[in-house]
């Protein structure tokens, strides 16, 4: 334990604050306990996909030109099917991020003149260009689609009479975000999406139901589709391409789902028959395999986060003894000087880039300045350690991953040496430490 803390102060952090974060993991032993059990369950999980799909050395090979018959690329769509318990997926480098997966799988499925209904209000920032609630060019909206929203109550639970007045004859299809994204309302079980669900097919059976599952992979034993989702969405750079993949995004759902999807990414006619993996495959299965523990490490993070920040004063979301369904924690400092320096704190803490100091920033999309940490060795990777805060109150920041537990608990003890060092807050307030 002493050779642990002198390395730790070989990296700048004090004994006051190793002190503080031991006696914090002392009471996490039963949570970790539960994360690694869920962790071992989707382990499992993801290698039974993989055998029964019989991935060979074959797979992971790549095509070039058109892609046709690429075994690697269609046996991981398999993979992908069987995890996510759909009948079908698409998974591929040629869906750039997170948003442009749920731009196809929505675009995909909507006609002019059809409805998309958001029942869980708000949905994430870039979404809303794709939709066209902020107008942009090529947005559902200029497609002749229109958009309803029916927000969530002030507790968090569905408007379920709302959700019913607001379907009618046009609504051909539900975005469902299980993540709370940068938003505070709370982050939706499987559970409650699947209650959510059965209402909504109740209405109206054929409405197709997406679910944006972005932070939310692995996290529970399940996955939306169980709870009868059509279409469960998401990016590689994210939870399921484990650190590894550097690009892609996923789609995975019904039969012809998947078939409009495909049409729509690539060509009509040419559906899922082309898209060449390149060299990409290998990265995207050992990122699967390995993403039920990166997220049980980031997971650790987020709880180790929370409850090592609440009793200091500092609001945070979910709440340190909250059940976790995502990966993102919100940490509520109240002034600039708090975002800044845990932001710093994260930076300092990386594999890469660990000497830059983090500034504020004009954003675009955002109305004010945004500060981000990210040292990663995929470009803007969040289940990589990553931090950001809109500097504007209540001065919040977002933090998210951690490719192991390890390397999430040193980023989370920098932050807070950082809050420590530029007297955000003083040592007299970190409450139970006695060094001997
Ligand atoms: C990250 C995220 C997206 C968008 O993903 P990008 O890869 O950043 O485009 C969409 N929805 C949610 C809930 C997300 O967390």
């Amino acid at each position: 334990m002493l050779e642990n803390d002198k390395m730790y102060e070989a990296l700048g952090i004090s004994k006051e604050v190793c002190a503080y974060g031991r006696y914090i993991l002392e009471g996490l032993k039963e949570r970790f306990l539960q994360i690694d059990e869920i962790a071992e369950y989707n382990q499992m999980k993801v290698i039974k996909a993989m055998q029964e799909a019989k991935v060979s050395e074959a797979c992971l090979l790549g095509t070039t030109g058109y892609g046709y018959n690429d075994l690697g690329r269609d046996t991981l769509e398999s993979v992908y099917a069987n995890i996510f318990h759909t009948q079908d997926a698409l998974v591929r480098p040629q869906i750039t991020c997170g948003t442009h997966a749920l731009a196809v799988a929505l675009s995909s499925c909507l006609r002019p003149g059809d409805e998309l209904l958001s029942p869980v209000g708000k949905p994430y920032d870039t979404l809303e260009e794709v939709i066209g609630i902020r107008p942009a060019k090529g947005s559902l909206a200029e497609y002749g689609v229109t958009y309803r929203q029916v927000d969530l109550l002030e507790d968090g639970s569905f408007d379920y009479e709302q959700i019913k007045k607001a379907v009618n004859d046009r609504t051909k299809m539900v975005t469902i975000q299980r993540s709370k994204g940068y938003q505070t309302r709370p982050t939706l079980s499987v559970e409650k999406i699947g209650e959510l669900i059965a209402f909504l097919k109740s209405i109206k059976p054929d409405l197709i139901c997406m679910v944006d599952n972005c932070y939310g992979e692995f996290v529970e034993k399940t996955e939306p589709a169980e709870a009868g989702a059509d279409m469960v969405v998401g990016s590689l750079i994210k939870n399921p391409g484990g650190g590894l993949a550097p690009t892609g995004g996923y789609i995975a759902g019904k039969k012809g789902c998947i078939e409009n999807a495909a049409c729509r990414l690539t060509s009509p006619g040419l559906a899922k028959e082309v898209g060449a993996s390149l060299g990409i495959l290998p990265s995207f299965y050992q990122g699967l395999f390995l993403a039920p523990t990166v997220t049980a490490g980031a997971l650790k993070g987020a709880v180790f986060a929370a409850n090592l920040y609440e009793p200091l004063g500092f609001a945070v979301i979910p709440g340190a003894k909250e059940e976790r369904h995502d990966i993102i924690q919100a940490i509520t400092f109240g002034v600039p000087e708090g975002v800044a320096a845990f932001c710093k704190g994260i930076q300092a803490a990386a594999p890469v880039d660990s000497f830059v100091t983090p500034e504020p920033w004009d954003m675009p999309g955002y109305d004010s300045k945004v500060i981000m940490a990210a040292g990663a060795f995929v470009s803007g990777s969040s289940i990589e350690l990553s931090a950001d805060g809109p500097m504007k109150p209540p001065y919040a920041v977002y933090f998210q991953g951690g490719l192991t537990w390890c390397h999430a608990k040193f980023g989370i003890m920098k932050s807070l040496q950082q809050l420590l060092d530029d007297r955000v807050i003083s040592y007299a307030q970190l409450p139970y430490t006695t060094i001997s």
